[in-house]
């Protein structure tokens, strides 16, 4: 089966037919840059020009960057707080004349994860970080999704997480990847100390980067690259649209 899976996210809006059944995407991904201010309505063009672009015509999962519930999203940490309240399913709905399903992206990657990458067939506590704008999380137990889990926001030394050790902090204060693995390490250490997981996923923009960081790494958990890299948000997405128990 054949699902168009969405990824928004601060910087570009990207899509890909999926098929379902292995986890690959069909074709290249298409790619458009989100709209300054990423107001609903100018999200909303962008996504149907994303589904045109494929002539898109069935089931539609979309991935987003904030708490997702029933199709409406709940948060705006790096999107426009208009975004609270929105009944972001059926803005994209409209805005592609498709059934759309929404979810949040890091929960969106993990499911691709879980299914097809780097947690296939892992059971016990697996905990996805996506390192990007934000920090994104996705909470798996014997492969089953917590969703919205939204651990970026946690505070470490007073800040959320996602403010000290986001990729966007990184290159944003210029910090050294030592400093930078440094503030990962030690988020990691606290989520290793509340959950402890038995698998931790890195993935997000910054998993191609992997080995300048992973390696300064302390924890005792094992940590694994997102096997999808960035893809696995429409991936994701793809698969969220297809399974009816998630809300
Ligand atoms: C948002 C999450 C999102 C993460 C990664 C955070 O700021 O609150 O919903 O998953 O960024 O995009």
């Amino acid at each position: 089966m054949e699902i168009f899976g969405i990824d928004i996210g601060g910087s570009g809006i990207k899509g890909a037919p999926v098929n379902i059944e292995n986890g690959e995407m069909l074709t290249e991904r298409f790619r458009l840059p989100t709209p300054e201010g990423g107001l609903p309505s100018d999200i909303a063009v962008v996504v149907g020009e994303v589904a045109r672009h494929f002539n898109w015509n069935g089931p539609i999962g979309c991935a987003f960057p904030a708490i997702v519930k029933h199709g409406i999203t709940l948060s705006a940490a790096n999107v426009d707080q208009s975004w609270i309240g929105t009944n972001g399913a059926q803005l994209f709905s409209g805005a592609t004349g498709c059934p759309v399903r929404l979810i949040n992206d890091a929960d969106a990657a993990g499911l691709a994860e879980m299914r097809f990458g780097a947690g296939r067939d892992q059971q016990g506590v697996v905990m996805l970080l996506t390192f990007g704008t934000g920090i994104g999380s996705a909470l798996f137990f014997n492969g089953v999704l917590v969703p919205n889990t939204e651990l970026g926001h946690m505070e470490v030394r007073g800040k959320e997480a996602e403010d000290r050790a986001s990729a966007r902090v990184r290159e944003e204060q210029d910090i050294s990847w030592k400093k930078w693995a440094s503030r990962v390490d030690e988020y990691m250490l606290r989520l290793e100390a509340l959950f402890s997981p038995d698998l931790f996923i890195v993935g997000g923009g910054i998993s191609r980067q992997h080995a300048r960081f992973l390696p300064l790494l302390t924890l005792r958990t094992p940590v694994v690259v997102a096997a999808q890299f960035n893809d696995a948000g429409i991936i994701g997405a793809a698969l969220a649209a297809a399974d009816a128990q998630l809300v």
